[in-house]
């Protein structure tokens, strides 16, 4: 068959260390990074806000020279895998595959063994099945006879060819099983069919059905531009007029925009970002060279979106078109741009035009013409409720409780000072009225937030994951001592050191289990590339000390083997058991002298260090 799509029997879990390796050389951790995060430099290194905690000062630090990224704020750190692992949430080989693909490096295609098609993650398997479905549509829509209708839907709606190339726009048929079928035919199992939401189980009988049918289909890509998902829209008025994937592994509409997989290199330009409520306001500002821009898919804006929009952009401009339920729906969202330090601007389209048909009219200049001109998100909350409730004294005290958690929730003083004086003088209140009515919000919004925060850990919510680092994270500062760890911070930044360390048994006087281990794989490792600490960080077992290497080795500390040799001898100096060796030798003296007293005393010593070893031991293991 002429579709027959590329890449339709799965990749396999196998990937040649020497491969891993290509890939790790040809990657720029900087340059991955930046997809998410806005880096700046400050000196050697690059910051910017952490992706993985809520935090307004930019403790996340990246390290072009050693490749490895460490938050000082929740401790996170790696290498370039363990970001994407951590931010995507993929998998090791997916991550491997995925960075692959982005330095243009072949990874081979294996024959796979039955145990090996087992070993597949489901995430990718879904991937696959929905790359499949993609491209089953896409024909339809372009080859198929069935297409034409779908195809003159596009044309009247003046779709341009490029953009159903870009976007991958494909056409589902009045079938109740074409894609099935297809699916079938590609040997994709029934259960994965389903989980991936395209087919759905019959009520009355055995079998399964097709979702999509008789729709325009729109492929929806992750930031990594995989399909993950598929919205579709009806030809004709019949309802729903718009259908989406449902949640599935690796689709959650909280999570995603449309279109933002093409937006990021034009919102780093711009620092702006656009959004728009739909597939075909999205395509329409594409089709005028407005690519910094995203699409809700049916929900309003998230926190996640928020964050995830963070890593490029630091504006965001929302595009409505003149009709109210959309804006009200949109504003419940308001609280969450100031919440997270975004800024928010409101660009309202003349009534009767949405992004589409204004362009047509209008043209792009007039576009960004009304958008210079959008208005705060605040000042467009009080307009509204101005024209809702009017100027009377009741209107005015409406527009004061329409204000006040949006006001609340902006944590800079003066920006909400600001915003308060510019209330009162253009509602001609009372200044008093205004600020009590937002400190009592505010201060209701403390407690909650106090109450979040004590919960027990154990409690965290499912889309809460901006908190979780800490969590995991926060017993680490304690590990050790610090001497313990600056002892293998110089052992990883100042190898010079190593047979000191080897010949001075240092690692023997370790309280702390993990760093000791982590001192020995260290000095384990035979070549200077593979002590490097991007290499190190990928053999180490487990999050936690992956964190502590990456913690130890991003400052810039300038060793020397005079400082070394300092921290050295201070350390075996304060070591308990260089104390309990000359404990050790004064009892052996004590016996030999027969000097009873002096004997009993010593063993007690030794009987009470080895109890508060031994529990400092359970703490440190704890
Ligand atoms: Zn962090």
């Amino acid at each position: 068959m002429a579709f027959l799509p590329r890449g339709a029997v799965f990749l396999s879990n196998f990937i040649p260390e020497e491969k891993i390796e290509e890939i790790k050389n040809a990657a720029d951790i900087v340059e991955v990074v930046s997809d998410y995060v806005l880096l700046k430099k400050t000196g050697k290194n690059y910051s910017g806000l952490c992706p993985f905690h809520a935090e307004k000062d930019a403790s996340f630090t990246v390290s072009p020279a050693k490749q490895i990224f460490h938050c000082f704020g929740c401790n996170t750190g790696g290498n370039v895998f363990n970001f994407l692992i951590r931010h995507d949430g993929v998998s090791f080989p997916e991550a491997v595959r995925l960075l692959a693909r982005r330095y243009g490096i072949d990874l081979p295609v294996r024959k796979m063994s039955q145990a090996m098609r087992e070993q597949i993650s489901e995430r990718e398997k879904l991937l696959a099945i929905n790359r499949m479905a993609m491209e089953y549509y896409h024909w339809n829509l372009l080859h198929d006879s069935y297409g034409k209708k779908a195809m003159a839907y596009l044309k009247k709606r003046a779709m341009e060819p490029s953009i159903i190339e870009r976007f991958q726009l494909g056409y589902a048929r009045d079938s109740w099983d074409g894609l099935r079928n297809y699916l079938q035919n590609k040997r994709v199992p029934m259960n994965l069919m389903e989980k991936s939401g395209l087919v759905i189980p019959r009520k009355s009988s055995t079998g399964y059905y097709d979702r999509f049918r008789e729709r325009i289909v729109f492929p929806i890509y992750n930031l990594n531009k995989q399909v993950v998902g598929f919205g579709g829209r009806v030809l004709d008025a019949s309802l729903p007029k718009y259908l989406n994937s449902p949640e599935t592994p690796v689709y959650s509409k909280s999570k995603l925009l449309y279109g933002l997989h093409l937006a990021r290199n034009m919102c780093r330009e711009t620092r702006t970002v656009y959004i728009v409520e739909g597939y075909f306001d999205l395509l329409a500002l594409h089709q005028y060279g407005v690519e910094n821009a995203g699409a809700t898919l049916g929900t309003a804006l998230t926190a996640e979106h928020i964050h995830m929009i963070k890593g490029f952009a630091e504006k965001v401009i929302l595009v409505f078109d003149g009709d109210d339920a959309g804006i009200q729906a949109s504003l419940r969202s308001v609280g969450i741009f100031i919440e997270k330090g975004m800024q928010a601007r409101v660009m309202l389209l003349p009534r009767g035009h949405d992004p589409d048909s204004f362009m047509r009219k209008y043209g792009l200049e007039a576009f960004e013409a009304l958008a210079d001109k959008s208005s705060s998100v605040i000042s467009f909350i009080m307009e509204s409720a101005q024209k809702k409730y009017g100027l009377s004294v009741e209107g005015k005290m409406q527009i004061i409780e329409a204000l006040k958690i949006p006001l609340a929730s902006i944590q800079d003083m003066g920006a909400r000072n600001g915003y308060i004086k510019e209330i009162w003088e253009r509602l001609g209140v009372k200044e008093y009225d205004i600020r009590e009515k937002v400190d009592a919000a505010a201060a209701e919004m403390q407690k909650a937030d106090a109450a979040h925060r004590n919960r027990p850990a154990g409690h965290i919510q499912q889309d809460d994951h901006s908190k979780r680092p800490f969590m995991k994270m926060g017993r680490q500062e304690t590990i050790g001592s610090r001497l313990e760890r600056q002892i293998i911070a110089m052992m990883l930044q100042y190898p010079e050191i190593l047979p000191d360390i080897i010949q001075d048994n240092v690692l023997d006087h370790f309280g702390s289990e993990t760093l000791k281990s982590l001192g020995n794989l260290i000095l384990s490792l035979k070549n200077e590339k593979d002590r490097q600490i991007s290499n190190l960080i990928s053999i180490v077992d487990g999050d936690e000390k992956r964190n502590i290497l990456a913690s130890l080795s991003i400052r810039e500390e300038m060793w020397n083997r005079k400082g070394c040799r300092k921290v050295i001898t201070k350390f075996i100096q304060n070591s308990p058991l260089r104390y309990s060796v000359s404990l050790t030798e004064q009892i052996k003296a004590a016996e030999k002298d027969n000097n009873q007293d002096l004997l009993f005393k010593l063993l007690q010593e030794k009987q009470n260090i080895a109890v508060s070893n031994e529990r400092q031991k359970q703490e440190l293991t704890k």
